[in-house]
């Protein structure tokens, strides 16, 4: 097993630690023995995908296990859909691995550098209304307990409602089993619409759509709109060109964001007038291609994120109350807002949890300090129930999600049997919750 040492630092740069010990098991047995080490030596232990939550859940000054080199696909059942893949497995290697097969994960986020195991951990989602987040995909883990021990986990067993959202804090995922959908291509449109008809007509955008999403650019009333929907079998993939690739995702949604960026860190009172620009320069544009290509998007800007999950009927309410905010004048932000939706799932400490939701995203550029919008978000957010995303900037702690979470306290009687000393614990896994 190799070792690397150093500073860990998570994409977004709101975390940084180091840790004493800093492991790339390529096994099971080799993350055994990383943990059994560290339990002789008093240190705690955590497991990091590709550093991409904005939260210290997976931060340690103990042992750190990378586990990009467990990434192989270890089984597969083409007929039944399901895919057996080592913890440490990028999204990014997956989908076409998948792809070659056949198959594809039913929905995904917007991007894919995550490993499997830090995706389904945090409730990592993308949207659809009738759809779940990517751990609701889970039928099945291997899991390295506080003791070493080697558990498999599957439907049937009494963890499962835990294990496929457990934050990290049940112990290391060192083998997933997803169940996949055959591939399908999606027939992508996006388009500007004013937010007052976004509004009016999201209960039909939400229902109509396989996969519907909104950005609304705060301080004005532009929005960009996108819905993907399933195509009929036997359509060909009609792809973007590459000259319109490069314009709308790596100039529009990249270069010049940066630069939109920088230039209203420095001129806070011009950023209005460059969002109305940023909601007009993105224009329609349709193609079709598989389902992972319209998923993903490239995310070169660096940015800190909030994201909470609301009931879906709070949604007005909740952008009301975002608007009145920039309204005040307190603060001037050039991200867009990104709103989502799912359906309800069945998984604990899943945000979807039994509920309908919509989830609003608020961003921030990571050179400029984000605590006072996502402060004030988080107000607006918890005022409907907010559950925060796992892997986004949020500060509440057990006393709260307690209250939101039905399995609470299920979740933390499973986190008492699988880590009893709290071997997988660190500071934010103790705020939220409890020690
Ligand atoms: C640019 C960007 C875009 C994003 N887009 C979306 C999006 O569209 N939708 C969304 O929901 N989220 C999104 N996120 C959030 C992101 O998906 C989550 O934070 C996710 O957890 C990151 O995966 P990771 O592999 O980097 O995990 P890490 O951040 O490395 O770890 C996350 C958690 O998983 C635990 N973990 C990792 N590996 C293991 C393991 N083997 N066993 C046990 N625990 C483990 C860690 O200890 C930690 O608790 C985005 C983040 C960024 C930076």
């Amino acid at each position: 097993m190799s070792a690397s040492r150093g500073t860990w630092q998570n994409w977004g740069r709101s975390v940084a630690t180091r840790p004493v010990r800093w492991l790339h098991p390529t096994s099971t047995e080799q993350v055994v023995a990383a943990v059994r080490e560290a339990v002789v030596d008093g240190l705690p232990v955590k497991a990091y995908g590709a550093a991409h939550s904005f939260t210290p859940i997976a931060a340690t000054d103990g042992v750190l296990l990378r586990l990009d080199r467990m990434d192989r696909v270890l089984d597969h059942d083409v007929a039944t859909g399901r895919v057996r893949v080592q913890a440490g497995i990028s999204l990014h290697e997956l989908n076409p691995r998948l792809a070659a097969l056949g198959l594809a994960l039913p929905n995904l986020g917007d991007v894919d550098p995550q490993s499997v195991a830090g995706a389904v951990s945090t409730g990592t989602h993308g949207t659809g209304s009738r759809l779940h987040g990517i751990a609701a995909a889970v039928v099945g883990v291997q899991l390295v307990t506080g003791d070493g021990s080697v558990v498999e986990v599957d439907e049937h067993h009494p963890w499962f409602g835990a294990v496929r959202v457990s934050l990290g804090a049940l112990g290391i995922l060192t083998e997933v089993t997803l169940q996949c959908v055959p591939a399908f291509l999606l027939h992508a449109r996006e388009e500007p619409m004013p937010l007052p008809e976004v509004l009016e007509r999201l209960a039909e955008l939400v229902e109509d759509n396989d996969h519907f999403e909104f950005y609304w650019f705060p301080h004005t009333e532009k929005a960009l709109v996108k819905r993907n929907n399933r195509v009929a079998e036997g359509t060909m993939p009609r792809p973007l060109s590459r000259l319109r690739h490069a314009i709308d995702d790596e100039l529009l949604s990249n270069g010049l964001f940066e630069l939109v960026n920088r230039v209203g860190g420095a001129r806070p009172s011009w950023v209005p007038r460059m969002n109305a620009i940023s909601g007009s320069a993105l224009s329609a544009r349709e193609y079709v291609a598989p389902s992972h290509d319209v998923f993903v998007s490239p995310r070169r800007v660096r940015f800190r994120e909030s994201e909470f999950a609301m009931p879906r009927e709070a949604l007005p309410d909740v952008i009301a109350g975002l608007q009145r905010w920039f309204d005040a004048g307190h603060e001037t932000v050039s991200f867009p807002i990104e709103v989502r939706f799912t359906a309800p799932d069945d998984v604990w400490m899943s945000t979807g949890h039994e509920r309908a939701s919509c989830y609003v995203a608020v961003h921030q550029y990571h050179r400029l300090d984000p605590t006072r919008y996502f402060a004030a978000a988080q107000e607006i957010f918890t005022a409907h129930e907010g559950r925060p995303h796992w892997g986004k900037m949020h500060t509440l702690d057990a006393g709260y999600l307690r209250e939101r979470y039905a399995r609470f306290d299920d979740f933390v009687a499973v986190r008492d049997e699988a880590d009893p000393h709290r071997v997988f614990s660190n500071a934010y896994l103790d705020r939220v919750l409890g020690p």
